[in-house]
């Protein structure tokens, strides 16, 4: 699998045929956007970031087209997607589990070679404990909280931290492969939190140094930090949401003004249509009436696939040639939309990246939430199909075709 260009409709059902709607998946774009990334780091390396099964997007194919196109680097939140993507992509790229709770299987972890997080003296204990038994180096990296909240080390205990680290590193525990932090308004370009998040960071890096550490990979920026503050860039840079075609903040800058295409392209097939008259209550709660005699479709898409119910009445598809909004509330499994022209078995878009589609950050926009809660909850019942190049130009692929039997 992986580079063939056959590697598309990785089936993760065994029905997958069968189920209502698809999340297609563009190799084409998810490519242009990682280009778009690469030109902005310059020199820095790019982590891909695929947490929560690359955004919903699939992490495994997203990894292999990455990899294919060049990607060394993968950043992933738990230890557990951590090894699990370990196990499918091979040994070459370096995969940086970004959270690590104590007791996880540090060991198992060193094991299959996945760079580990030290965000506390605990946790770097027990890592250099597990490299112990190993016999092996912890590659790590340390995580520094310069003004999130969330996570790493504070800036106090950083010079402690980093000798403790210079002492496993000397008794050949752990290898200190990184430092980074993480940047809580990078979205927000004129916040000046950017810049004291920056101060500190430097200061973290003067521990650091003192304590005799270089750690080759310093890294700062998200997608965010990556577009609009070229300072947090340092040695690698760590994007997420750009590579997926979304804009971390589509009030600064759309997907579209960035230059970025989106990755996913949500469809369903129309389960059924009725002809209703006017003042026609439809879905729980009778929150929308029909104005007029009405056509309606059922779409079996609903909140149980990751449909924001606060979408209800708000967010748009693409069906019969035109935009729509949801009528009514959406459900569990469906929602219902009013359209004079559409027939059970029409396919409907709720959100792509064609000129004429809704995409996620408007439908994000109309629910209330951000671009990276709408893909990354589309759920188990939605198939992901991958195309490829050869899908996108019928052309190649009838050409390769007529080669084939040549
Ligand atoms: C999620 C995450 C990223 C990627 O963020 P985007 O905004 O999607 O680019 C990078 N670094 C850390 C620590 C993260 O949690």
């Amino acid at each position: 699998m992986g580079s063939g260009k056959h590697a598309r409709n990785v089936e993760v059902f065994h029905t997958h045929g069968q189920y209502p709607s698809r999340a297609l998946i563009s190799r084409a774009a998810f490519e242009h956007n990682l280009s778009r990334a690469r030109d902005l780091a310059g020199l820095a390396e790019v982590m891909a970031v695929i947490k929560a099964d690359a955004y919903g997007h699939g992490s495994v194919q997203i990894a292999q087209w990455a990899m294919d196109a060049g990607v060394r680097w993968f950043g992933i939140a738990q230890l557990a997607e951590a090894m699990d993507v370990r196990r499918e992509i091979g040994d070459e790229p370096h995969i940086l589990a970004l959270i690590a709770e104590p007791g996880a299987s540090f060991s198992q972890a060193i094991e299959l070679g996945i760079d580990l997080t030290v965000s506390s003296q605990t946790a770097l204990d027990e890592i250099a404990r597990a490299g112990a038994e190993n016999g092996l180096a912890a590659r790590v990296h340390l995580e520094v909280d310069t003004g999130m909240a969330r996570g790493g080390v504070q800036l106090d205990q950083v010079p402690s931290i980093a000798q403790s680290l210079a002492d496993y590193q000397d008794g050949g525990l752990v290898e200190v492969v990184g430092l980074w932090s993480h940047l809580a308004c990078a979205d927000d370009p004129d916040s000046p939190v950017t810049e004291h998040q920056v101060e500190l960071f430097e200061q973290a890096r003067a521990f650091v140094a003192e304590a005799g550490l270089n750690p080759p990979f310093v890294h700062l920026a998200a997608s965010a930090g990556l577009l609009w503050h070229p300072q947090t860039h340092y040695t690698m840079v760590r994007p997420g949401i750009m590579l997926y075609g979304l804009s971390p903040n589509p009030s600064v800058a759309t997907a579209s003004d960035l230059g970025l295409e989106p990755v996913m392209q949500l469809d369903a097939t129309v389960v059924s249509v009725r002809d209703v008259p006017q003042g026609t209550g439809v879905s729980y709660g009778h929150t929308a009436h029909t104005t007029t005699a009405a056509h309606l479709a059922t779409v079996p898409l609903g909140y149980a696939d990751g449909i924001p119910r606060s979408a209800s009445n708000n967010a748009q598809v693409l069906a019969a040639g035109g935009k729509t909004p949801i009528m009514g509330r959406v459900c569990m499994d469906q929602f219902v939309i009013e359209a004079p022209d559409i027939h059970p078995g029409d396919v409907v878009t709720l959100f792509g990246g064609e000129p004429n589609m809704p995409t996620a950050d408007e439908w994000a926009q109309q629910s209330g939430t951000i671009g990276y809660e709408i893909v990354t909850r589309i759920g188990v019942r939605v198939p992901r199909e991958y195309i490829d190049h050869d899908a996108d130009t019928g052309l190649d692929e009838a050409m390769s075709d007529a080669a084939w039997a040549a």
